[in-house]
């Protein structure tokens, strides 16, 4: 029988919009698992507030890609290459297409679409070289079909999907692993930044008619996709809320 208790240090673990929300439970989830962390958001204090062992945190803005690619070096640096990104950081600002202002349809891409290049960019170079590692990319059921005032968030995370499919077909030969999370409605923080009053208060009153998932169910699914072998991609997981209908 094997005594020996001693395991191999967890390898880094990187999770962009780790101040709130899924990325906040999905940085207690992978620290649980005993990962050391890179942690990436603008609100830092708010990740610190998690006071997870074994973490960096920087603030980092997702469209600036030599701040996401910098603090990626600096993690490495301290604990090893990345073998996990979480791309979660994204916004949802919902609202018609007429009377949208545009600079939220530029915010929806920036963030959700050139912030999750970023964030590809920033790891996969070194997870090619290794021949393993595995790319997180958080999207949306609205990345799948189509919802009432989601029109731009709707085409973000529809990106967001074809990217992750097509990056999974350019990087599976090395290894490589592209898993997509697609959620239906969580409990976060998320509709709070949606500017049009009427189409939040509608979005607010469909989240209150039914129990919604919490972060933590979405962390689990993540750290149930990472934990398979490293064989095996599940290429896609879509979860929500029992009583979700669409
Ligand atoms: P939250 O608003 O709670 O979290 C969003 C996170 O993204 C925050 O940590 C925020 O940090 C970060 N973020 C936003 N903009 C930037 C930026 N420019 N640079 C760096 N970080 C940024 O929402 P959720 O937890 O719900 O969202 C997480 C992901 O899940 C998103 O991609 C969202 O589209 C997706 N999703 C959410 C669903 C839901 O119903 N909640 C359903 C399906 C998908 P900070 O502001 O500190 O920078």
């Amino acid at each position: 029988m094997n005594t020996d208790t001693h395991t191999a240090p967890k390898p880094l673990a990187v999770i962009t919009g780790a101040s709130s929300g899924i990325g906040a439970a999905t940085a207690r989830t992978l620290s649980a698992l005993g990962h050391p962390l890179l942690l990436l958001a603008r609100r830092v204090v708010r990740i610190e507030a998690l006071g997870l062992p074994d973490t960096l945190t920087r603030s980092v803005d997702v469209t600036d890609a030599e701040a996401v690619a910098g603090a990626v070096r600096e993690a490495e640096a301290l604990y090893g290459p990345a073998d996990l990104i979480v791309n979660n950081a994204g916004v949802m600002l919902l609202g018609e297409v007429a009377r949208q202002p545009a600079d939220e349809w530029e915010r929806m891409f920036d963030v959700n679409v050139r912030g999750l290049l970023h964030g590809v960019r920033a790891v996969l170079p070194g997870m090619i070289e290794r021949g393993r590692g595995t790319v997180i990319n958080v999207s949306s059921v609205a990345g799948r079909r189509t919802y009432a005032h989601h029109t731009v968030y709707s085409g973000s995370k529809f990106a967001v999907h074809g990217m992750s499919e097509s990056l999974r077909e350019e990087v599976a030969g090395h290894g490589v692993r592209v898993v997509t999370i697609a959620p239906g409605a969580v409990e976060t923080e998320l509709l709070s930044h949606t500017t049009d009053e009427a189409v939040k208060a509608e979005y607010q009153a469909f989240k209150d008619s039914i129990e919604v998932l919490a972060p933590e169910d979405v962390a689990a699914a993540i750290g149930f996709a990472y934990q398979q072998p490293q064989r095996v991609t599940l290429r896609e997981l879509v979860l929500a809320a029992t009583a979700q209908v669409a």
